[in-house]
């Protein structure tokens, strides 16, 4: 498949790990140019090296935390007109809802919500103006199938896609789209961490767990990032001008439906 998209311009959020840093390794193959952030700039220049490394492609650090105004004006300032916008955060943590403050949601809601919000509003403009523009939202197999741990997590996501799914109907015509890309389980220091975290309090080994979660896939696995970066690649090649507003869940078959 021909993406079109060599000598595109990405601004791929949150990308110095996991989900973000495949979708900017991904890209990068199609011989886009790509901006990463995060907010550990020595991680974030690692990982620019090693996909300029991988890749050949220009790669742009632009340290920050993008859930903060200057955090996106630094992102910004790197990539100005990008083409493409890959919207990613860290989420929000677990708990119980009694324990959560008008605080704790707000963060919330800026990091997953308000955040990839602002960035589109941007951006939009530019890309509809030059006839081009692909927008793609990490969100989470959360939105379809609410995890009730992650509360803050299925609320926030659930507003964004929300607004996304009006506002890619007022774009495309500009070939500009925006879709969403749906996580279930994959294998990144996320998904290690709450392991690790889950299994210490069940008294459990983190492989036994991760198995456990394998297990409850259809496809007897949990996801590898580079599968989801690919992903990404497909929502923004040229020819997906007509792929609109879209819920695209990678969960090896988790959700049990006949239809999505
Ligand atoms: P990860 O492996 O922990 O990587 C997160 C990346 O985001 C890191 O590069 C981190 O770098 C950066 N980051 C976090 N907060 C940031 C901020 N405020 N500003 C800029 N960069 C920030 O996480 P992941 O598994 O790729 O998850 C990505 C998103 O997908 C999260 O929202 C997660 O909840 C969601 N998700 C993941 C899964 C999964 O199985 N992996 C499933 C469902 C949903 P710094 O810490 O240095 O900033």
């Amino acid at each position: 498949m021909d993406t079109g998209l060599h000598g595109k311009r990405a601004l791929v959020c949150a990308a110095s790990k996991g989900l973000g840093r495949a979708c900017a390794m991904a890209l990068a193959r199609e011989g886009v140019a790509v901006t990463i952030t995060a907010r550990t700039a020595e991680a974030l220049q690692r990982t620019a090296d090693e996909i300029r490394a991988a890749t050949g492609a220009t790669v742009t650090a632009a340290p920050g935390d993008i859930t903060t105004e200057d955090g996106r004006a630094a992102a910004l300032a790197a990539c100005p007109d990008p083409d493409i916008l890959v919207n990613n955060a860290g989420g929000p943590p677990p708990g119980d809802f009694r324990d959560w403050e008008r605080d704790d949601w707000i963060k919330a809601l800026d990091a997953n919500m308000l955040t990839p919000i602002a960035l589109i509003r941007a951006v939009v403009d530019g890309m509809a103006a030059r006839r081009f523009g692909r927008i793609v939202n990490i969100t989470s197999a959360s939105v379809k199938s609410p995890i009730p741990t992650l509360g803050m997590s299925n609320g926030a996501r659930a507003g964004l896609t929300g607004f996304v799914g009006g506002l890619a109907r007022q774009v495309a015509r500009h070939n500009v789209t925006i879709n969403n890309l749906l996580p279930g389980p994959f294998l990144t220091d996320r998904l290690l961490s709450n392991a690790a975290a889950a299994a210490e309090k069940a008294g459990r080994t983190v492989d036994a767990l991760l198995e456990e979660r394998a297990q409850q896939s259809p496809a007897g696995r949990v996801g590898d990032p580079a599968e989801f970066g690919d992903a990404c690649v497909f929502l923004c090649a040229a020819s997906s001008g007509f792929i609109v507003g879209q819920n695209l869940l990678l969960d090896g078959g988790a959700f049990n439906a006949t239809m999505g």
